[in-house]
C-alpha cells in the first residue's frame, strides 16, 4: 500500500497522480501522462494537416473557379434555363396541337374557294369583282394561317416573377454601419418615439425648419437695418396683411410641396410602419432612415 493522502490517477485509477496537465487539469501518473501526451500530438497533427489543406487551396491557382458561390450561380443559370427550356416545349406543344386543329378547318375553307374559282373558270363567266373576291379570300386564308385568329403567344405579365433575378450583394457597408449604428440605437435608451422628427413624420408636419428659415430671411430683406418708427410700425402692418392672406389661402388650400420632400416623407412613414409590424429591425430603421433623406 502507498502512503496516505496521495491522488490516485485519473485514467488508470491504479497508479498515484504525479503530473498535472496544465490543459485539462487531470493528475496522472507518469505512464497515462506519457499518452496523453501522444494524444495531444495526434490532434496536433489534425490541426497541422488542416492548415496545410487550406493554405494550399489558397496557393492553387484559379482555385476561385471551383467556389461554391460560383457554383451557386452555375446552379441558378441551369435550373432557370431549364425551367425556360420546359415552359418552351409545353408552349410548342400547345401551338402545334392548335393548329393541326386550326389545319383541317383551313382545308375546307380552301376547298370551298376551289370550288367556286373551278366553277368561274368552267362557266367563264368571271369578271374583276370575283378575281377580287377570290383573291381577297385566299389572302384572308394565307394571313390567318401565319396568324390564327383563335389563339396567340404572349408574355403573361401578371405572373409575379418566375425565374428569380439572383444578385450579388457585399455585406461589408452594412455590417460595419451597423455596428456604428448600433451604439447608438438602444432602444431600452432611446425609444423611436424620441427620435429625431418622429412625431413630425407621423403627424405630416415639416420636418425641417426651412420654413421658419425662410420667414427669416423675408423679414431680413423687407426690413432695413434701422428703419425710422413710422415706418417699422408701416412695415408691420404690411407683413402682417401679407402673412394673414397667407393664411387664409393656406386654409383654402394647401401649398404645394416639392415632389422630392413628399417622396421622402412617405418613405420615411413606410419605414416606420415596416418597424411598427416587425419586419425591420431598429438598426435596419436607422440605417433605411439615414439613407431615404
Ligand atoms: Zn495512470
Ligand atoms: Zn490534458
Amino acid at each position: 500500500m502507498a502512503a496516505t493522502s496521495r491522488v490516485q490517477c485519473k485514467k488508470c485509477e491504479k497508479n498515484s497522480g504525479i503530473i498535472t496537465c496544465n490543459g485539462c487539469l487531470e493528475e496522472l501518473c507518469r505512464r497515462c501522462f506519457n499518452d496523453h501526451r501522444q494524444d495531444l500530438l495526434k490532434e496536433f497533427d489534425n490541426v497541422v494537416y488542416e492548415h496545410d489543406m487550406l493554405k494550399q487551396q489558397l496557393e492553387t491557382p484559379n482555385e476561385n473557379e471551383s467556389h461554391p458561390l460560383l457554383k451557386q450561380i452555375d446552379e441558378w443559370k441551369k435550373d432557370s434555363i431549364n425551367k425556360v427550356k420546359q415552359l418552351a416545349e409545353q408552349c410548342r406543344a400547345d401551338v402545334v396541337n392548335l393548329l393541326d386543329e386550326n389545319k383541317d378547318a383551313f382545308i375546307n375553307r380552301l376547298s370551298k374557294i376551289t370550288n367556286t374559282v373551278r366553277k368561274g373558270r368552267d362557266d367563264d363567266d368571271y369578271d374583276e369583282r370575283d378575281l377580287r373576291k377570290w383573291m381577297d379570300d385566299l389572302k384572308e386564308l394565307k394571313d390567318e394561317l401565319i396568324k390564327p385568329s383563335n389563339f396567340c403567344v404572349e408574355e403573361d405579365k401578371q405572373q409575379s416573377p418566375w425565374i428569380p433575378k439572383i444578385r450579388v450583394r457585399e455585406n461589408f457597408y452594412d455590417q460595419a454601419k451597423a455596428k456604428n449604428v448600433q451604439t447608438y440605437i438602444d432602444i431600452s435608451l432611446y425609444g423611436i418615439n424620441i427620435w429625431n422628427v418622429h412625431d413630425a413624420i407621423i403627424n405630416d408636419l415639416p420636418r425641417t425648419n426651412n420654413h421658419v428659415e425662410g420667414y427669416n430671411s423675408r423679414l431680413e430683406s423687407n426690413f432695413p437695418k434701422h428703419p425710422h418708427i413710422y415706418h417699422f410700425i408701416e412695415l408691420l402692418r404690411d407683413e402682417h396683411l401679407y402673412q394673414h392672406h397667407r393664411a387664409e389661402e393656406s386654409d383654402m388650400q394647401i401649398r404645394k410641396r416639392k415632389n422630392l420632400y413628399n417622396n421622402i416623407d412617405s418613405k420615411l412613414k413606410e419605414l416606420h410602419e415596416e418597424h411598427v409590424k416587425r419586419t425591420i429591425t431598429n438598426t435596419e430603421l436607422a440605417i433605411k432612415c439615414g439613407r431615404a433623406v
